[in-house]
């Protein structure tokens, strides 16, 4: 049996669990897992291993901690001091950072391990795991190999899905890169308000959209990892002052909008409906009640606003990468054009490129208004819409995701736009800044499939109770 993540660390203080020989012992299974899956794109086994000793010694000394021994992944993209953060990309090829982001410094005061940094679509860019940086390795699901893990924070939520011990990963979504892998790997994964927990040692997509969150295999383990990485932090301008806690609450008789435009879209599978109007039935009798809602705004323009906003803030995040002072270098010659293409050619993948390309037309002097500027009004307009909503109702939900996790060769025939229209029923809550939770409402043919809850800002509280409430009814 899989401890939860509160009895582990008991069991630890009891001394009845060794922190390294648990530390060893995950570290062979992540060694052994991604040969087949692709999950990690470092496993940190020294790091690990040295991590565990001393924190044995420091017990003895009289050190404890909420998160005593835990083993922690932590998406590519968030630094870990001495360990290579590539955010799954070739240019950044060798770079150990100097310093621990603030949500690994959280975690490894409390008595985390650090066991490895997961895979992810290079930089973030995609929803399936697929487009993953120059010579990295495709992660696959959990369930069926043939399938995505979905993404981009897909190792996170493929390793939490499969590892046989108490584990937990931090995740980090710009536009639903928490609750896509979630879904599609049966786990638990919690995108927390914009600004609730620090992006300072983030290796940026956007800066507007970005969050960092937390995943488990169920959502007491998401819950307390949440908690511990959430709080202001002043190296991070956008960091929110003053946050309530998060805790669980009693309540049940919450009130729900459930979008119609995302359960009646053509892109909504059949049996993922089947299974989500069976929760909300269980819902109900329980002391939910629901009430179809519109929502046209976000339905109609969250996916081109979004679209707009992150390439245009990602092509300008990326443009530090060009072989000079960050990232990989080449071989100086030519004049600076010629060299800075070939750093780019040679090093990152062809998504990253269709962004940074479409990026820098959004944002090119002449249509910087008519693009950029007019999402970011758009993006005014669409919050408005949740905020009236939210006067009225606890939460919104609908399934985490439209479609069952599909096969790579079906990803293959995607058109960009198609692939991106398959975040329409994440971008909307990301877009909007606003927490949200995902987690398994049930399996069709073995594949697991996501029920996503949104609330209004700063509400962590509430949606983790009802999703604690739900889990317990699922
Ligand atoms: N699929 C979305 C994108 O490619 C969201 C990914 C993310 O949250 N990083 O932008």
């Amino acid at each position: 049996m899989i401890l939860q993540l509160s009895d582990f660390v008991n069991q630890v203080k009891a001394g009845q669990i060794s922190i390294s020989e648990n530390t060893y012992s995950i570290i062979e299974e992540a060694k052994k897992v991604n040969k087949k899956y692709n999950y990690f794109t470092t496993i940190c086994e020294d790091f690990a291993l040295a991590e565990a000793e001393r924190l044995e010694r420091e017990v003895r000394k009289g050190f404890s901690g909420l998160l005593l021994g835990v083993p922690v992944s932590i998406k590519d993209c968030i630094c870990v001091k001495g360990v290579e953060s590539k955010a799954g990309s070739k240019i950044l090829e060798g770079y150990k950072p100097n310093f621990d982001a603030t949500v690994v410094a959280k975690v490894r005061a409390e008595g985390a391990i650090i066991i490895g940094k997961t895979s992810q679509d290079e930089f973030g860019f995609g929803t399936f795991g697929k487009n993953v940086g120059v010579d990295f390795e495709i992660p696959k699901n959990p369930f069926d190999e043939s399938r995505s893990c979905g993404g981009s924070s897909s190792g996170s939520a493929g390793f939490t899905a499969i590892s046989k011990h108490t584990h937990v990963s931090i995740a980090e979504s710009t536009g639903g890169s928490i609750a896509c892998p979630s879904s599609f790997c049966g786990i638990v994964g919690i995108t927390p308000t914009y600004g609730r927990v620090s992006r300072f040692g983030l290796i940026d997509y956007a800066c507007s959209l970005d969050k960092i969150g937390s995943m488990g295999k169920n959502v007491n383990d998401a819950f307390l990892l949440q908690k511990i990485i959430s709080g202001y932090d002043e190296r991070d301008s956008t960091s929110i002052r003053d946050q309530p806690d998060i805790s669980i609450l009693k309540r049940k008789n919450y009130e729900i909008a459930i979008p119609k435009e995302l359960v009646e879209s053509d892109l909504a599978d059949k049996k993922v409906l089947d299974i989500f109007w069976n929760c909300i039935h269980k819902m109900e009798s329980e002391g939910f009640s629901y009430k179809e809602v519109s929502l046209p705004l976000n339905s109609k323009y969250s996916i081109p606003t979004y679209y707009l906003i992150a390439v245009s803030e990602a092509s300008t995040n990326l443009a530090k990468f060009c072989g000079l002072r960050y990232g990989k270098h080449e071989v100086l010659k030519g004049y600076f054009d010629d060299y800075f293409s070939d750093v780019r050619s040679n090093n990152l993948g062809k998504e990253a490129k269709r962004r940074i390309i479409l990026g820098t037309f959004a944002r090119m002097s002449g249509f910087r208004d008519a693009f950029y500027l007019r999402a970011m009004k758009a993006r005014t307009l669409l919050i408005d819409e949740y905020k009236r909503i939210f006067s009225k109702f606890d939460f919104v939900v609908h399934p985490t995701m439209p479609i069952l996790p599909p096969k790579f060769e079906d990803i293959s025939k995607f058109t960009p736009v198609q692939d991106y229209f398959m975040d329409l029923f994440t971008v909307p809550a990301n877009l909007s800044g606003l927490p949200h939770i995902s987690l398994n409402m049930g399996f069709v043919n073995n594949l697991p499939c996501g029920i996503m809850l949104t609330a209004d800002f700063l509400r962590e509280s509430e949606l983790i109770s009802a999703a604690s409430f739900l889990e317990g009814l699922l």
